[in-house]
């Protein structure tokens, strides 16, 4: 089985890649260059590193 495609590892990520985005997001998202909460929406400059409208920051 030395020719498998997929190590285990691959698999996992795959399945984090599949489910990541239905769980609670642990990173900023970016609009127009600027972050933006992915829990309220809100706009924040390159240096935040806490949601100031509701309270959210990156795991
Ligand atoms: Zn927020």
């Amino acid at each position: 089985m030395a020719s498998a495609p997929h190590s285990d590892d691959a698999l996992f990520d795959d399945f984090l890649e599949t489910n990541g985005h239905q769980m609670t997001t642990t990173r900023w998202e970016y609009s127009y260059n600027k972050k933006q909460c992915p829990e309220c929406g809100g706009i924040h400059s390159e240096d935040a590193r806490t949601c100031t409208v509701c309270g959210w920051k990156p795991v």
